[in-house]
This record gives structure tokens, C-alpha cells and sequence, in this order.
């Protein structure tokens, strides 16, 4: 990737951030834009800001960046700043270009069945919302104050993606800005199109190099009639892992189906203070079972039930109330936050062909035993999307430094091996553009750097992310 130089914000640029945005949002104290230094990435350097801006609206975003662009300051579009990877923090300095403010849900169109939405929304108002229409958003990633415009950067993905996929399945539209400062509009409220490339598709998932999001047309569904979700143990992670291509054959009715090791389990235990049914075995499923009507929910899990029996499962747990499931639920959602007070330094989300889940995991292991380093795993079975937490355990700083890098590439390594990708969800941010040539060609990797030079011919939008920085 060509390297810019990026110069420094100097007084007279923060002077006209002031004009364009409001003084009163614009940042510029160390201490006020300390939050802006960092995200959810564990275990990472802060990186201060040289300002942080605050827009209002989509013309305000535009002319902070003509302005941008013109000194060739670097801008990191911000949303709820929980990214995994170091997305949203400012590596090179310059302008960070909060969306906080761009909050409003513009319209929740019943008979389109699309929420037309500003990027600044957090998921969690968007659930409401639509919810309250009598509609359905289910992606469902495990944080829910992240900002809509965040997880179509990201293409968040979750625990339903199984049953409906990802953010990128569930984006139809969006206006959004050039770092040169021209607003386009790609896709809209309609649900085909075969009309010119498709830009929408090309900005989701593109980690904010190519442009800022400033409006989002996300597709809504009816809500299922009736959901159920199941807790099953097995004795251990190999038992659990070989049940889910055959569960997965139960078709329609599975929304998500995740796994969690018994290491997980405990420290969920011990983050939220609550115990979880039969946690002394060694491997647990959670499938989460939405269709149209109860009967099919009750037939799915019954067969679902069934399958898990034949490869060894323990028992099924149900929960008996909606409490219990809600409990339930919120404990899966808890694991991140339980892995990072036990210290967890690094995170990975690789994705892998479903068929090769179990190859992956054991190959996981192996690393773990050869690096003696114990690597806690858990994640979207359902859709090949594991998460691994290394934990360093009293293990000393010399050597849990000189083995975690490598632990970390053959992960990487044996992803690809097996036909996958580094990141499933979490994006590529600044921590894993080193390893994107494990996956992709340089052939390709050269065609998305014309990309990003074709939209930001100075490089000002984001640097360093995705891609690596040199
Ligand atoms: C406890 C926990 C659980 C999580 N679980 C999941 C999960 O299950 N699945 C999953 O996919 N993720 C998960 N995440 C990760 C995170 O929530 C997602 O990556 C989310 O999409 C980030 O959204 P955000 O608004 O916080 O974005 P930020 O962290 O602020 O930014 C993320 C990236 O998006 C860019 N960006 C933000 N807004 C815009 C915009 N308007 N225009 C252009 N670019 C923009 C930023 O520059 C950055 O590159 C989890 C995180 C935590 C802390």
C-alpha cells in the first residue's frame, strides 16, 4: 500500500472545524479525548487524537472532509467504539470524526419494510424501534451500543446470522461521503437491482477507508411467531463440535448455534455472578430455535435434541421462563467481557468452512498444547465463525511475548489452510492487516488498493487500516 505523508492539524484548521461543526463540537483537551483513544481491542496503546469532531449532519461530515482532504490531515470515522481490532483509533493522529450526533431513526417505513436510520443510532434503539412497529431486525452482534454505522462498516455479523446472515445481508441502501467530499447515494427502499455496480455492498465492510456512512436503508422482516433456545452440555468440545453439521441439516428453524468450551462457561460464571445448568461438563451447544409458529419451534428442538443425543450430549437444558431465557442469553453475551477481566490479551474471529470447524478447532488445540499456552474457544458454530481468547496464565512476560505472535500466525495460518478467512465479524482494523496476505491473493489485495486509491486519491480516510500501513 503507497504510503502519504499526512501532515499534523494546526490551529488555524481546528479554527475552521469550529465554523463547520459548532465550537462546542469540536474536542480538542487530551483529557476530553482520551475515550476517543482507544476502543474494545484488548490489551491496546492508546492513540490520541490531534482533534475530535463532532458533525451534525451529512453536509457538515462533507465539508469537514474538503477540508480534510485539502490539508491532507488524516480522518478515523467513529461510531459506538466497540470494535475489536483497533477500527475506530487514530494510528496516524489527525481528525477523529465522531458520528455520535448523527443519532435520529429518519423513518421506519412498514409498507417497504426498511428503517431509514443515521449512523450514530445504537443498535439497541434500533431493536427497540423497530420492535415497536411490530418488525424485525435480527442481527443480532453480542454489543449492543455499537452504532448502526459501525456495524455496516464492520459487516457485524452475531449469534442469528445461521437463520438470516449478516449486517451485509440486511443493508440495502446508503448515502454516504467521499473523502474528497462528494455525498452518494447507492441502493435504496427498492429490493432488486442489477443497475451499475453495486457500491452499497463494496462500502459495507469497508472498515470507514472508502467513505463515511451517513444514512443506512436496512431491511426489516416480520418477527418469528415463536423463538426457544436450548443449552445443551457434552462431555467435551470434539462431541459438541461433530454435532453441529448434522443440527445445521435441521434447516429453517435454527437461528444460531453457538459453542462454548467449559473454561468459557466458568468464567461467565464468574463474571456475572450466576451459575449456568450442568457447568461441570465439558463442552456446551446454545442453539437459539425462530420460526413462524410454536409448533415448528417444539418440533425443531425436539429433533435438535435428538441429533445432540446421538453425538453424546449430556442432556437439554430449556430454560422454563422467559427470564431464564433471557439469563441465558445474556450470559453467551457476557464471554468477551468475562475473557477480557481474565486478562485475555488477544482475540481472534477466524472463519472457516462449516464442514471444516472441527479440523480447525483441533488444529487450535494442538498449537495450544505445543505453545503450552491455554486458548479458550467459543463462537458462532453455526456459521464457522470461531472465537479464540490465548491466555497468558502467570506464563512470563519474555515468553508469553516471544510465543504469542506465533501462536497467533499459526492460527491465522491453519484458518487459511483450511480454506478460510483471518476475520468472520470483527474486521481487519490496524491489528491484522500483517496477516490479510495469508488469505487473499496479492493479486486481489492489489485491485482493493486501486479501490481505495479511486475513492481516497489522498489516503486521508483511516490509514493503516485493512491494509498494511508499511
Ligand atoms: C462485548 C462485545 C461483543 C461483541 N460481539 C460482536 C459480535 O457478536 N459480532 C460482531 O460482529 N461484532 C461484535 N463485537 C464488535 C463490535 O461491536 C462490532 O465490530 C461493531 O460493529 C462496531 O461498531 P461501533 O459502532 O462500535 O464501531 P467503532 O468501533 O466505532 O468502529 C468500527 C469501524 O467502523 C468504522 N466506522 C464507524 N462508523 C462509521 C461510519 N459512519 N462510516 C464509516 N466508517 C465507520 C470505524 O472507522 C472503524 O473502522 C463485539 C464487541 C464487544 C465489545
Amino acid at each position: 500500500m503507497e504510503m502519504i505523508k499526512h501532515n499534523p492539524v494546526t490551529g488555524s484548521l481546528v479554527e475552521e472545524l469550529k465554523l463547520i461543526v459548532g465550537g462546542g463540537n469540536v474536542l480538542a483537551d487530551p483529557e476530553a479525548m482520551a475515550s476517543y483513544s482507544r476502543d474494545e481491542t484488548p490489551h491496546i496503546e492508546p492513540h490520541l487524537p490531534e482533534v475530535v469532531v463532532k458533525p451534525g449532519d451529512t453536509a457538515e461530515v462533507a465539508r469537514v472532509l474538503v477540508l480534510a482532504n485539502k490539508a491532507v490531515v488524516p480522518v478515523t470515522p467513529r461510531g459506538g467504539g466497540t470494535g475489536l481490532n483497533g477500527g475506530a483509533v487514530p494510528i496516524f493522529g489527525g481528525i477523529v470524526m465522531s458520528l455520535e450526533r448523527m443519532n435520529r431513526i429518519k423513518e421506519i417505513d412498514e409498507a417497504n419494510f426498511v428503517a431509514v436510520v443515521e449512523p450514530g443510532v445504537p443498535l439497541v434503539e434500533l431493536y427497540r424501534a423497530v420492535e415497536d412497529c411490530g418488525l424485525y431486525y435480527p442481527v443480532y452482534p453480542g454489543e449492543k451500543s455499537a452504532f448502526i454505522g459501525g456495524n455496516v462498516a464492520t459487516n457485524a455479523g452475531g449469534m442469528r446470522a445461521v437463520k438470516y446472515g449478516v449486517t451485509r445481508s440486511f443493508v440495502q441502501g446508503l448515502e454516504a461521503v467521499l473523502p474528497t467530499g462528494e455525498i452518494i447515494r447507492a441502493g435504496g427502499k427498492f429490493v432488486k437491482c442489477s443497475t451499475g455496480y453495486d457500491l452499497t455492498q463494496l462500502i459495507v465492510g469497508s472498515e470507514g477507508t472508502l467513505a463515511v456512512v451517513t444514512e443506512v436503508t436496512l431491511r426489516l422482516i416480520p418477527p418469528p411467531g415463536s423463538q426457544e433456545v436450548l443449552f445443551i452440555p457434552f462431555i467435551d468440545l470434539h462431541q459438541a463440535i461433530r454435532a453441529v453439521p448434522e443440527i445445521l441439516k435441521q434447516r429453517t428453524s435454527i437461528a444460531g448455534l453457538e459453542f462454548m468450551e467449559k473454561d468459557a462457561i466458568r468464567y461467565i460464571e464468574e463474571y456475572t455472578e450466576r451459575a449456568l445448568p450442568f457447568h461441570e461438563h465439558g463442552a456446551f451447544l446454545l442453539a437459539i430455535l425462530e420460526d413462524d409458529t410454536q409448533e415448528e419451534v417444539y418440533q425443531a428442538a425436539s429433533r435438535v435434541a435428538e441429533v445432540c443425543a446421538q453425538y453424546g450430549s449430556v442432556d437439554v437444558y430449556v430454560p422454563p421462563s422467559e427470564r431464564a431465557k433471557r439469563e441465558l442469553m445474556e450470559s453467551r453475551e457476557k464471554l468477551g467481557p468475562a475473557m477480557r477481566r481474565h486478562g485475555a490479551e488477544e482475540l481472534a474471529d477466524v472463519v472457516v468452512p462449516r464442514s471444516r470447524i472441527v479440523d480447525f478447532v483441533t488444529l487450535v488445540k494442538e498449537i495450544s498444547r505445543r505453545y503450552e499456552i491455554p486458548i479458550v474457544a467459543f463462537g458462532h458454530a453455526g456459521d464457522g465463525n470461531v472465537h479464540l481468547y490465548p491466555l497468558r496464565e502467570g506464563m512470563d512476560a519474555k515468553k508469553w511475548e516471544a510465543r504469542l505472535p506465533r501462536v497467533m500466525e499459526e492460527i491465522y495460518r491453519g484458518g487459511a489452510s483450511l480454506g478460510g478467512m483471518i476475520s468472520g465479524e470483527h474486521g481487519l482494523g490496524f491489528k491484522k492487516t500483517a496477516y490479510l496476505p495469508l488469505t487473499m491473493s496479492r493479486e486481489q489485495i492489489a485491485l482493493m488498493s486501486r479501490l481505495k486509491t479511486a475513492f481516497d486519491p489522498n489516503h486521508i480516510l483511516n490509514p493503516g487500516k485493512v491494509f498494511d500501513a508499511g
